[in-house]
């Protein structure tokens, strides 16, 4: 009852520290083999002839991991399995369940911490800095504060106005099943979208992403050694279109939490409305689906938190951040210090192994990911409206290495400034310095999506300007900071538009999603 979730704290990492060496131990022990990871449905494990590869971004001759795609057969006894594990599950009472996630966050925030970390860092390419915010620190925050919050969120208890009449709330979750398709550029994502269904006395099918199935399968076995019964969550890799085929014509989905593409999601909702006949309840539909997030900078704004935090939101692991600052928008007059700055900065990145601790920026996650930046950048060096002032290589011989890359545009309109590319390249429109309210208000309509953005400005009148200009742009708004790094519990983190269905991930409001509340009336 008095439990009140703080943030992780996170270890130094210092060259000579004990966590140093033990993150190494753990790198040795996955570097050099080839994990195998099963399909796990209550206590069974199944593998299929349809095998699979993880390979390492940075090293794409080396593979971290084998694994086999479900088939409709083994998807469907998924569904059927854990509809079984509900039966006991949905009768465990809230508290026990909290007990169980927090368990695995105490496991990963201590003896696990190293196991999460080094699978991130092997599989999906992360340095130490950002595996540890997401694998580590954030997988445990989500956990420890889905816990509270869910306290906290079924506490309400209706108004019993007489004697005679006992109201009361129960809070009850879904009759079916949760699926969660997770991607790969957290781990905490993974977690997170099938831990907190199963909090709420849910149970949910996993499909962890193909490039994240390592740390994925980490994390979930030690949800099970913490103590979460078989069937609960069960861990289905599987082909995307196919598992999307199978659950959505399973009568008895309760709801999709995703994180993904746009594409992906959209797909998902089609297919359920093809369905719409046969489901015993509406599913619901949770999605995070990207964004074309900018930086607005006004002439009053601080130059070098311009240029440090352009640099961290759009070239921190690759772009590959659904946050990640995308396109820029700056006065003319200070684009060239900005510029030189962002330069100076770029200078020292070198790009290479995640394990080497000096490296800012490693690999971009796989060949698709890689083809798809490079035809951007393809693109920008053949239009006349677009110029590369930095990066522009990209070389896939050893690992999918897309050199940082800053485009400068003159037309504010150009796809570049509109869709999203999920990769280290950044566009910049320098405006006419007196025309700044007109650049504001395109570049608050320019996209499609609306999930994170950012303002630099000192002006107080220019703040309350732009601070109402992109009122509906971004879910996740920040005023002289990035626009990425949200942290649970202070930011509570999701965005509008086509970027999503901005439940708020990290805040208490997300979990009503997997919530079905009964009210009862009692006359005495
Ligand atoms: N919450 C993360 C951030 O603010 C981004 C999550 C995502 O990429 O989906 O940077």
């Amino acid at each position: 009852e008095s439990f009140v979730a703080a943030n992780e704290h996170m270890p130094s990492y210092g060259p000579d520290s004990p966590e140093r060496k033990q993150l190494y131990e753990a790198l040795n022990k996955y570097k050099d083999t080839t994990t195998d990871i099963p399909i796990v449905i209550g206590d069974e494990e199944f593998r299929t002839k349809d095998v699979r590869y993880q390979v390492m971004p940075f090293d794409h001759q080396k593979k971290t991991a084998k694994f086999y795609y479900a088939t409709p057969d083994i998807i469907q006894k998924a569904i059927d399995n854990s509809l079984k594990a509900r039966k006991q599950w949905e009768l465990t009472p809230l508290e026990k369940r909290a007990e169980i996630f927090m368990t695995a966050a105490e496991m990963i925030s201590k003896q696990k911490r190293m196991d999460v970390m080094a699978t991130t860092m092997l599989g999906q390419a992360k340095n130490i800095w950002q595996a540890e915010i997401d694998a580590a620190a954030e997988l445990v925050d989500f956990l420890r504060f889905n816990c509270q919050f869910s306290r906290d969120i079924t506490r309400y208890q209706p108004l019993s106005p007489s004697e005679s009449v006992n109201n009361s709330a129960i809070y009850r979750g879904c009759e079916g099943f949760w699926a969660a398709i997770t991607p790969f550029n957290f781990t905490a994502i993974g977690g997170h979208l099938c831990s907190a269904p199963a909090l709420m006395g849910n149970v949910s099918l996993w499909k962890p992403s193909d490039t994240a199935m390592l740390s994925n399968y980490t994390v979930f076995k030690i949800f099970r050694e913490a103590g979460l019964p078989p069937g609960v969550i069960n861990f289905v890799p599987a082909d995307g279109p196919v598992f999307g085929d199978v659950i959505t014509k399973s009568p008895h989905l309760a709801g999709v939490n995703f994180t993904g593409s746009v594409r992906t999601f959209k797909t998902i909702w089609k297919l359920v409305a093809q369905n719409l006949d046969n489901y015993v309840s509406y599913p619901r539909l949770i999605g995070e689906c990207g964004g074309k997030n900018f930086h607005f900078v006004h002439k009053s704004a601080d130059v070098k938190s311009v240029a440090v935090g352009t640099v961290r939101s759009a070239f921190e692991y690759g772009g590959q951040k659904c946050s990640a600052c995308s396109r820029m928008y700056i006065p003319q007059s200070m684009w060239p210090e900005v510029k030189q700055k962002m330069l100076d900065i770029l200078k020292e990145i070198q790009l290479g192994s995640p394990l080497d601790n000096k490296i800012f920026l490693s690999a971009v996650i796989d060949d698709k990911a890689f083809n798809r930046i490079k035809s951007y950048i393809e693109y920008a060096k053949n239009s006349p409206n677009l110029s590369i002032v930095a990066g522009g290589k990209c070389d896939d011989s050893q690992g999918y290495f897309v050199q940082p890359t800053v485009i400068e545009t003159s037309d504010p309109q150009d796809k570049i400034m509109q869709e999203e590319i999920f990769g280290p390249v950044l566009s910049v429109f320098p405006y006419p310095d007196d025309e700044y309210f007109k650049y504001a208000q395109m570049a608050s309509k320019t996209s499609p999506f609306a999930l994170t953005g950012a303002i630099f400005v000192k002006d107080s009148v220019a703040r309350e300007e732009l601070v109402d200009t992109f009122r509906e742009s971004a879910g996740n708004f920040y005023i002289n900071d990035k626009s990425t790094g949200s942290v649970v519990g202070q930011q509570p983190f999701g965005g509008d538009r086509l970027s999503g269905t901005n439940d708020k991930a990290g805040g208490p409001h997300y979990l009503m999603k997997f919530l079905s509340v009964k009210c009862v009336k009692e006359t005495k």
